[in-house]
């Protein structure tokens, strides 16, 4: 069995910035102005079709300082994110599909769960026992909508568990279509020396070793039209000073995705990933962030802002959906202005 749960030891910077997503704002008076308007939203509006200035469309920093014990709570975020909860609305695009998604309880996981459910999908959602409150949220609105939802709660460090759930998932659901890798771990530390060996090991196991086993264990049920995908980042691109681990996982998915989906092309599945910029989620105040630079977090995008999960659904629908039957082995991009270079 693996190690307990985030036990990972953190140095975080006094008074520092995060070399990623906390640098300094570069913008001119009118995003300052509208920084300071921003200031005041304890929740996020929430996102509509009807046409909108992507700048405003959701809360900016500064952002409250705020920490939370990994791997935190989405309801527990001022302002608590939005995941398209209110919002998405779906037309049918994955009917009869039935979905796993890791890390499905909260942030990026969280909106590709209820986003695949309002297009027609049936989706299991697996997270650490301690997320068990975002969760239920999450299994109860799927269900509202009338899909199935099966809640498949367990740690990814072990590789067991990776088979077990994949089996689980197809058994409870009558079949996998498609597979959401998105589970990961960031823990922000700043000196390499700081960076202890326990800590690499479950980064590396959450972020590199699950999507490998996840996958492996899938295509006993994945069948030609399936869609895998795995959630990277722009740190595979772009690492940041203090993720010299996490964003070396990064790496490696990308690089995963690439070779996999070379591989099953010939039986018809597709694999693609996903890499987001800076995004509104548990992952930064629970460690991915030292804790001074949350309050800018996103300010460095030509934005000005993080991106909202329910701004990175869409992609993921995109990619499960048969539309896209001619992409596979991509990496997409949703950063805020800043591109995935
Ligand atoms: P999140 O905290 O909402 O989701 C991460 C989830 O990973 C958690 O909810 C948890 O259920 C799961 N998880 C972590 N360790 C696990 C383990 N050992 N076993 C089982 N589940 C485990 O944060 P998020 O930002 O939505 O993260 C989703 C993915 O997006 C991650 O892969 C992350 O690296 C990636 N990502 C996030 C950002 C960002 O700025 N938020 C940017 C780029 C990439
Ligand atoms: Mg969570």
């Amino acid at each position: 069995m693996p190690e307990r749960p985030f036990t990972v030891t953190r140095r975080l910077i006094a008074g520092g910035l995060a070399a990623g997503f906390g640098g300094a704002a570069l913008f001119g008076a009118v995003r300052l102005q509208r920084s300071r308007d921003a200031r005041a939203a304890t929740t996020v509006m929430t996102h509509s079709r009807d046409i909108a200035d992507p700048v405003d469309l959701y809360p900016k920093p500064p952002f409250e300082k705020q920490t939370q014990e990994p791997p935190g709570l989405a309801s527990r975020m001022r302002p608590v994110p939005d995941h398209g909860e209110k919002s998405y609305r779906g037309s049918g695009r994955l009917t009869g599909r039935k979905a796993l998604v890791t890390g499905g309880d909260s942030g990026i996981g969280r909106a590709a769960a209820i986003a695949f459910a309002r297009e027609g999908a049936d989706v299991a959602i697996n997270y650490l026992p301690v997320e068990e409150p975002d969760a239920r949220e999450v299994i109860a609105l799927i269900e509202e909508g009338g899909r199935k939802a099966l809640a498949i709660p367990g740690d990814l460090r072990d590789p067991a568990f990776c088979k077990k759930l994949v089996d689980t998932a197809a058994d409870g659901l009558g079949g996998l279509d498609l597979l959401v890798s998105n589970a990961g771990q960031q823990h922000s530390v700043v000196a390499l020396e700081e960076l202890t060996l326990e800590q690499f090991d479950s980064v590396f196991k959450t972020n590199v070793y699950a999507p490998f086993l996840l996958c492996k264990a899938a295509l006993a049920h994945l069948k030609p039209g399936a869609a895998i995908i795995v959630t990277a980042s722009v740190q595979a691109f772009n690492p940041s000073a203090h993720l010299v681990d996490y964003a070396q996982t990064k790496a490696a998915n990308v690089a995963f995705v690439k070779a996999l989906a070379k591989q099953l092309a010939p039986r018809g599945i597709r694999v693609n990933a996903v890499a987001p910029g800076p995004f509104w989620t548990p992952l930064q105040p629970s460690g991915g962030q030292p804790p001074d630079a949350l309050p800018k977090f996103g300010s460095n995008t030509p934005f000005g802002r993080p991106g909202q999960p329910a701004e990175i659904a869409p992609l993921y629908v995109a990619l499960a959906a048969a539309e896209t039957s001619y992409s596979s082995g991509q990496v997409f991009g949703a950063s805020g202005g800043s591109g995935v270079d």
